[in-house]
């Protein structure tokens, strides 16, 4: 189930449209009002969210959904709100999608972010690969459950997080680029925005890191990107 979260109406029915055409079950509210309403009978697979709603806006949408659930979240944002996309991503959306945005496009977005859950077929042999867990010192990860655990204690990471972290990891102390994480972590096979490399280890540095303004496990290499390093303590 997914639910689109917009208030304009033709956009809104043109995405159920199009998903139910697709073969997913989709459901619309035109505000953050008749999300909650919704969110109390039954919790999506994914939420598309509208930017710009009336009421509380999608931001602070996000920002609710995220104290609550890990459910994925995809922004529709206008093309000129770069600073609102920082912000949605801040507050926890895990990518996000253009209007007008291409039908193709907006549906590639959603099957890969449903593929992070373990959810739709993954012909990526690639992916299947590898391992379901992974020890990095005093950090434990579960691919299956999209746990970490550090000295034990949940993380408490979005689907999201723990892909990024993840990827990084298996790559241990080998420097990967922004690219390369877009294609590994977001499935962007070209492009996709470096912004939400950057936000998203933002977010997992504040989860993961002992101090987050001295980064240890998730360290910058300038001109490259991130590189993992495992903790020992
Ligand atoms: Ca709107």
């Amino acid at each position: 189930m997914i639910y689109c979260v917009e208030d304009e109406k033709n956009i809104r029915e043109l995405l159920i449209y199009t998903l139910e055409t697709t073969g997913f079950s989709a459901r619309g509210m035109a505000n953050s009002k008749e999300l909650k309403d919704a969110l109390k009978e039954e919790l999506p697979d994914l939420i598309l969210l509208d930017i710009m709603l009336p009421g509380l806006d999608g931001v602070q949408v996000a920002q609710r959904i995220r104290q609550t659930a890990n459910t994925p979240i995809i922004m529709l944002t206008a093309k000129s709100d770069t600073t609102d996309v920082v912000k949605g991503l801040e507050a926890g959306a895990d990518d996000y999608v253009v209007k007008p945005f291409e039908v193709v496009e907006l549906m590639a977005r959603i099957k890969a972010r449903l593929r992070t859950l373990g959810m739709g077929a993954s012909s990526d042999g690639a992916a299947a690969e590898l391992p379901e867990f992974l020890h990095c010192g005093i950090l434990e990860m579960n691919r299956v459950r999209h746990t970490a655990k550090k000295n034990g204690i949940d993380l408490h990471l979005t689907p999201m997080e723990f892909e990024l972290l993840y990827v990084l990891a298996v790559h241990e102390d080998e420097p990967l680029s922004r690219t390369s994480l877009l294609k590994q972590v977001w499935g962007y096979d070209d492009g996709g925005d470096a912004k939400l490399v950057n936000v998203h280890v933002q977010r997992l540095r504040m989860k993961v890191e002992s101090n987050p303004e001295k980064p240890q496990i998730v360290q910058t290499v300038r001109g490259i990107g991130y590189k993992f390093v495992a903790p020992t303590e």
